[in-house]
């Protein structure tokens, strides 16, 4: 595995290969690897020659009060929980990609101003800019992102489409811990109490689940139950629930259909994010 910083020497070094053919496959990281990470990786490597990996804390999609600052940062770390996994790690400073004077952005339009964006102003914006910025770097055929993110992986999809960048963006399951938590880099910022609470947020996903098991349909009963359950741990604070349409992220009010289930929540001080698709059984022969 090569660690390069510099753009020039990541487009030079990936020349050859894409001259003679060979696909390029892409994960885009800021770091604090873990096994969700590693399952982006190990896919990536499975279906492409070249995996390139890159880590790079984006300023631009952070907040102001948010955690730029402290956002857990170990590249000796991660490194060696690259080895073996990646062709060619990407860790650009901050100055490599925006250099100054640096003025232009992705907008995403109403996707980016829904659930997170709500509360996350510009996020989205700093995402898409990123990671067309990336792509438009290492040129990859196939990038890959994880469920555990939807709206950004929905968003990403869009701009790719509306922007006709030729990269086919794969969405990858969510990796959780052994008691349900999903796997996250802000995992760390939890104490050994929150971390314990911090499972209500996968309790809640699946309590909705036997809901619309048990013949519930109506999104806000679903939300109004699982607000409760959550609000029980005291540690805990809905930011919000909310059950879309998976492509849109358009409200619904009743589930017909398959149906992504979101939650953001507070543990402590930490935001934490996770969902589920929400799945009406087809009952067998009776
Ligand atoms: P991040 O470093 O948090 O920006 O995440 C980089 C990529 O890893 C994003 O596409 C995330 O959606 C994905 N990812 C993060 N956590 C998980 C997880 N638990 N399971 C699967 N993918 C994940």
């Amino acid at each position: 595995m090569k660690i390069v910083k510099k753009i020039g020497a990541l487009r030079k070094a990936l020349e050859s290969p894409r001259c003679q053919g060979r696909c390029i496959g892409f994960v885009p990281t800021m770091g604090a690897l873990h096994c969700g990470h590693l399952s982006l990786v190990h896919r990536a490597k499975k279906e492409n020659d070249i995996v390139v990996v890159s880590i790079f804390v984006n300023p631009t999609q952070f907040g102001p009060h948010e955690d730029f600052v402290h956002y857990p940062r170990n590249l000796k770390k991660d490194t060696k929980i690259l080895k073996g996994s990646c062709d060619y790690l990407f860790v650009p400073d901050v100055r490599e990609m925006y250099a100054q004077g640096f003025r232009t952005r992705v907008e995403v339009g109403g996707l980016g101003e829904l659930l997170c964006g709500r509360t996350r102003k510009g996020h989205f914006t700093g995402v898409a800019t990123v990671v067309a910025k990336l792509f438009s770097i290492v040129l990859p055929q196939t990038a890959y992102f994880g469920q555990k993110d939807a709206q950004q992986a929905v968003i990403i999809k869009k701009m790719v489409t509306d922007l006709n960048i030729p990269v086919k963006t794969i969405v990858c399951p969510t990796v959780r811990e052994k008691d349900g938590l999903a796997m996250s880099s802000r995992n760390a910022y939890l104490s050994e109490g929150e971390r314990r609470d911090a499972v209500v947020l996968f309790q809640a996903l699946k309590s909705a689940q036997r809901l619309v098991d048990s013949g519930v349909r109506e999104s806000a009963r679903i939300i109004s139950v699982l607000n409760d359950f959550i609000t029980r741990t005291v540690s805990a604070r809905v930011e919000y629930i909310a059950i879309v349409d998976e492509a849109s992220l358009s409200t619904l009010e009743k589930i017909e259909r398959r149906a992504l289930l979101l939650l953001a929540v507070t543990v402590g001080k930490t935001r934490l994010i996770d969902n589920m698709i929400l799945k009406i059984k087809v009952s067998g022969n009776r």
